[in-house]
């Protein structure tokens, strides 16, 4: 090999999760296209709802446009109207948050459990509590499942029962992990998953309601295609949305579900051998847990800076220039200015997750060298001296 094609190769990017598709899901995608269904729905989106039904263990799912389409009819489905409250986590993708306003309810944030940043159930309590005291009671709760752990639902779904409040779980992230040996996406009144690029597993962008409440699934699915009344002419008495998934994705979907625990195995992998490398490195704690239910979507690490060389952004910026993609955790939705002026019930334990941690290259796509090659960086930076 000569010089040129080996510096190329060994200063390739790396990305943190790139889509994972290959041979299969171009064939899949091709049948469909030869099939003739273009249009948005066809069987390929029957079968991908029947096949990720079965797969979670519930009654009824229903494929949409996106996660946050998703999110966007539960709560509508669910009675949510302008001017309610929605309490939800604040350590999330813009995406939850920004569905709820899209209904004219305010959201309502309240802050993170420290080990799983997702959200902490005492303080759902409080704030439930605390909404009733001053007359304005949460109308739904939107809990978040954060990189690939699902959220504590035995204590949130209690909370939640003694106010009288319907859950809506927040899924995109958690697709094959599990809370109590159940799947994540089978918890709340109903729950939403997201197929976008960078996922566990893609459409390249698409998500799902899923719900064992069949009168919910029903009326997401009619407002998903344009809220048409069952009838020849196009009668409307309902404002709807185009929000259904396209055939041609589904069949996508259908081929990633299907290497779906094949790609958490591969997660798996690098989750293991960044815990074997982190294991000798005082300061720095693979985030989230132990991993017993973890879908491994990404690996996050929190960088103790009093104890480590350098501090969790001074790493990013160092792994940036080696052509290494990493990223910090999901910035507080309660620090973002367009949420500033938002309510909640803030512990500053999200903050400092945001502060400390740094999201590690972890995709199902990444060949075994490229991990190499981030370890060496960050042996390089960490130990000052070689693995
Ligand atoms: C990705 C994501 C969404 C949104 O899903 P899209 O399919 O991108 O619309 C919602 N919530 C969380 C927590 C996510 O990570």
């Amino acid at each position: 090999m000569s010089t040129k094609l080996e510096e190329s190769l060994s200063t390739e990017r790396i990305y943190m999760s790139k889509p994972d598709v290959g041979e299969l899901e171009e064939q899949y995608v091709l049948e469909a296209m030869r099939s003739g269904w273009i249009a948005p729905l066809g069987p390929d989106v029957d079968a991908f709802e029947a096949e990720m039904k079965a797969r979670v263990g519930v009654d009824h799912a229903v494929a949409l446009a996106s996660g946050t389409a998703a999110i966007h009819l539960g709560l509508l489905a669910m009675g949510i109207k302008a001017d309610d409250i929605v309490v939800t986590s604040t350590m999330t993708f813009a995406a939850t948050a920004n569905a709820i306003t899209y209904t004219g309810a305010t959201p309502y944030f309240v802050d993170s459990d420290a080990i799983t940043g997702n959200i902490d159930p005492e303080l759902l309590q409080r704030a439930l509590q605390e909404l009733v005291e001053k007359g304005t009671p949460a109308a739904a709760v939107v809990p978040v499942d954060l990189l690939g752990k699902a959220a504590d639902y035995t204590a949130i779904e209690a909370v939640c029962r003694e106010f009288g409040v319907p859950v809506l779980a927040d899924a995109a992230e958690s697709l094959g992990a599990t809370h109590a040996g159940k799947q994540a996406g089978s918890f709340g009144r109903a729950a939403v998953l997201s197929f976008n690029g960078n996922k566990i597993m893609t459409t390249s962008g698409g998500g799902m309601l899923l719900t064992d409440d069949e009168d919910l699934a029903a009326q997401v699915r009619y407002l998903s295609t344009q809220a048409r009344q069952p009838v020849v002419h196009y009668e409307h008495t309902d404002i709807g949305y185009n929000y259904r998934m396209s055939n041609l994705l589904a069949a996508l979907g259908r081929a990633q579900l299907s290497r779906l625990d094949d790609m958490i195995e591969r997660r798996e992998m690098w989750r293991n051998k960044y815990r074997e490398f982190f294991a000798t490195v005082p300061g720095i704690e693979i985030f989230g847990g132990n991993d017993a239910e973890d879908n491994y979507w990404l690996t996050s690490i929190i960088v103790d800076p009093a104890v480590t060389p350098v501090s969790s952004d001074e790493l990013r910026a160092i792994l940036d220039q080696a052509n290494i993609e990493s990223r910090p955790l999901w910035k507080p939705m309660h620090m973002q200015p367009v949420f500033m002026g938002s309510a909640g019930t803030i512990t500053g334990v999200s903050q400092g997750l945001y502060e400390r941690g740094l999201t590690l290259p972890s995709g199902s796509q990444m060949p075994e060298d490229q991990l190499v090659r981030v370890l060496k960086v960050l042996a390089d930076t960490l130990r000052r001296e070689p693995q």
